[in-house]
């Protein structure tokens, strides 16, 4: 048995896979190092090739343990993470790497605007430094999921004054700021899996800054890239065409909590 066998074998061991709650499983499996096994160690992982990450997915899956909830949570797992391993501050990584793998954060995208999709590089909502805050004004679109986020990664233009790709710059924010509307956008089949997201006055610290100022598109292109990985790992809305969730290829029927009287089942990974 390889060292990392045993690390997952531990892991069943103390964390009974079919009872244990699906934020307290993957907590310990982020504790572990079985989050994201290429990942530092204090960060979800253990340094080791990426690829072996399959040897840990397959165990745990023959182990029925909870696995993420990619469906609600592409963006946060398979974009917002390495994005924030790569550029954000020790502290937002401590911050949001472990609930959002334990998927207790939900996760969404204000990267698109009305002026601002193919051109990412236009986007012209604003963030305008006040003291050791951000305020930001703008207007977003596309934003799937946007009515079920905790945390958003945004992109923001912070300077007029330089070639467009120089002037931007890249936060997080939190989507239950009062200044964030999300106005969902009804799609012919009746859903709305897409909404509008109008941002006024919103206030982010400082330290919710993902890479320098005026590095956004760079940081921002480190999540699109991220973004085609996760595509092509069947982790991604988009697989699916049509903005509906993808499930991953290995995936299996969400356990259910046994049915209350008269009510119907609900799934393990539902939010308290
Ligand atoms: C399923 C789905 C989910 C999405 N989720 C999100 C999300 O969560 N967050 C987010 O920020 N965005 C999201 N988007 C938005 C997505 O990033 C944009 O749709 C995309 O960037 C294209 O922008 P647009 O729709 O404005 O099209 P446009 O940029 O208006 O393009 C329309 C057409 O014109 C073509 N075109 C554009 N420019 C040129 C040019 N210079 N020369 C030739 N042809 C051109 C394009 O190829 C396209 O065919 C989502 C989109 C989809 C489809």
């Amino acid at each position: 048995m390889t060292d990392l066998q045993q690390r997952v074998e531990q892991l069943l061991a103390s964390h009974e896979p079919t009872t244990t709650g699906p934020a307290d499983f993957l907590g310990a499996q982020f504790d572990a190092g079985l989050a994201w096994v290429h990942f530092p160690e204090g960060r979800g992982g253990l340094s080791l090739a990426r690829g072996r990450q399959l040897e840990v997915d397959a165990l745990l899956e023959a182990a029925r343990a909870p696995r993420p909830d990619v469906a609600r949570n592409s963006i946060g797992l398979g974009m917002a993470a390495p994005t924030l391993l790569a550029y954000g501050s020790e502290e937002l990584q401590q911050r949001h790497l472990r609930s959002l793998f334990a998927c207790t954060e939900i996760w969404c995208q204000l990267f698109s605007e009305p002026g601002a999709g193919s051109d990412l590089a236009a986007v012209a909502t604003r963030a305008v430094p006040d003291g050791d805050e951000w305020v930001i004004d703008g207007q977003k679109v596309w934003t799937s999921g946007a009515h079920g986020a905790d945390f958003a990664i945004l992109l923001a233009r912070t300077d007029t004054s330089v070639p467009k790709h120089a002037g931007m710059t890249y936060f997080v924010v939190d989507m239950t700021d009062p200044g964030i509307e999300v106005r969902p956008l009804r799609q012919i089949t009746g859903e709305a899996e897409f909404n509008e997201v109008f941002l006024a006055g919103v206030r982010v610290h400082d330290g919710n800054r993902v890479g320098a100022v005026g590095q956004g598109w760079t940081v921002a292109t480190t999540t699109l890239n991220n973004e085609r990985v996760a595509i092509g790992a069947g982790t991604h809305p988009a697989q699916a065409g049509q903005g509906r969730p993808a499930r991953p290829r290995h995936a299996r029927p969400a356990p259910q909590r046994p049915r209350a009287a008269g009510g119907p089942p609900r799934e393990l990974t539902e939010r308290a």
